[in-house]
């Protein structure tokens, strides 16, 4: 059995080799809050990323998840062409907070103490009204109740630049009028997906677990429904997932018939390794971290206050970005995953 220093050892050499520059905790006893923040990195600039409020059963479990975290963030932002670090926060939630405005306070004058090198946004278990308490001690801070915070409709238009650029790459269409969509989870990101694609010509088939979301569907886009254990394997050309993490696994990639797989979703592939079996596949996968960063971009310019017209130009380089990485994945044989992680390496290390 492994011993505590054991595992003490084995997450900051994990830190290591995922190329941690901070690490920070605060307990505070009055409160009882327990936070930790990861900052990756703050190459590019000063690191964004969400504030997670969960339970987690041990402190090595949060700590991997904001370190892996905080290092997609990092990723996300260079290849987004931001002027951004990767960082991000967990919060190890007790069973009861017996006063939401001193934790996010205490929680506050932490990301203060850190001097703006991470900036705090909403994530699972927090809202912005738990923003707007921490900005009430610190500057650092976005996604607060007086901005228009959801980034839906910009991942949307991002996910559908990225389906753009796949079509264009894998079946050297310049137009998507015909191509069939296959949308798993029609929810914020999901549901403008598919109003993008059917203004564009695409044919819908769509699953949900909420009836109401697949009823706007059907009726604003004409769009075929099925069954959520179904959709792997409809017959299209592009497969989306919109809902869940790990959907492309073991389980699911015998079934698929689609020729490439675009979707908002964070973490796709259910390991690393997947990626490498759809290129043998023949499916072209476009990094999920690429396609969704429409949101990042957003939450970017929002707390640098810049115009909606420069927001616009970015998230449509998203199209740029994944023909570079579909164009190197080709010459090198190697899964675009890969080659994405390569990518934003390189831009990181160089510091542009
Ligand atoms: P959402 O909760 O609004 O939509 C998810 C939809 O998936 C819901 O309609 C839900 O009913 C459906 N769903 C849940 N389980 C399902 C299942 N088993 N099969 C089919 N459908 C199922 O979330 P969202 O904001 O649209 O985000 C979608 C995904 O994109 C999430 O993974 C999210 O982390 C990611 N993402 C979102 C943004 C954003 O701007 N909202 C940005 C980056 C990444």
């Amino acid at each position: 059995m492994d011993t505590h220093q054991n595992l003490q050892a084995r997450l900051f050499k994990y830190a290591e080799q995922l190329g941690f520059g901070e690490l920070h905790f605060k307990l505070d006893h009055d409160t009882g809050l327990f936070a930790i923040v990861a900052v990756h990195s703050t190459k590019l600039g000063p690191a964004l990323g969400g504030c997670r409020c969960i339970e987690y059963e041990t402190i090595n479990e949060a700590m991997r998840d904001v370190l892996r975290l905080a290092q997609g963030m990092s990723y996300k932002a260079a290849l987004a062409n931001l002027q951004l670090g990767g960082g991000k926060a967990v919060i190890l939630k007790p069973k009861e907070i017996k006063d939401r405005k001193a934790y996010f306070e205490a929680f506050g004058e932490f990301v203060e103490t850190l001097g703006g090198r991470y900036i705090t946004a909403v994530d699972s278990g927090t809202s912005p009204y738990d923003m707007d308490i921490i900005a009430t001690k610190t500057k650092h801070v976005t996604s607060t109740t007086d901005i228009d915070g959801d980034p839906s409709p910009f991942t949307a238009h991002g996910v559908c630049r990225s389906v753009q650029a796949a079509v264009k790459h894998k079946l050297g269409h310049d137009s998507l009028d015909g191509l069939h969509v296959a949308i798993q989870g029609v929810g914020h990101v999901g549901r403008l997906l598919a109003h993008e694609l059917h203004s564009l010509g695409a044919r819908l088939t769509v699953t949900d677990v909420n009836e109401e979301n697949l009823k706007y569907c059907v009726e604003q886009f004409n769009a075929q429904v099925v069954h959520p254990d179904e959709i792997y394997a409809v017959d299209c050309d592009v497969f989306s997932p919109c809902a869940l993490g790990a959907s492309i696994n073991d389980d699911t990639i015998p079934q698929l018939k689609c020729s490439i797989i675009v979707g908002a979703a964070n973490n796709q592939l259910a390991e690393s390794r997947h990626g490498s079996i759809l290129l043998e596949k023949g499916i072209l996968y476009a990094p999920d971290f690429v396609v969704n960063s429409g949101g990042l971009i957003y939450a970017c310019a929002q707390y640098y206050k810049l115009p909606k017209k420069e927001v616009h130009q970015k998230v449509d380089k998203i199209y740029d970005t994944l023909l570079e990485i579909f164009t190197r994945s080709d010459e090198e044989k190697r899964a675009t995953s890969i080659i994405a992680d390569e990518v934003a390496l390189e831009r990181l290390n160089k510091g542009e």
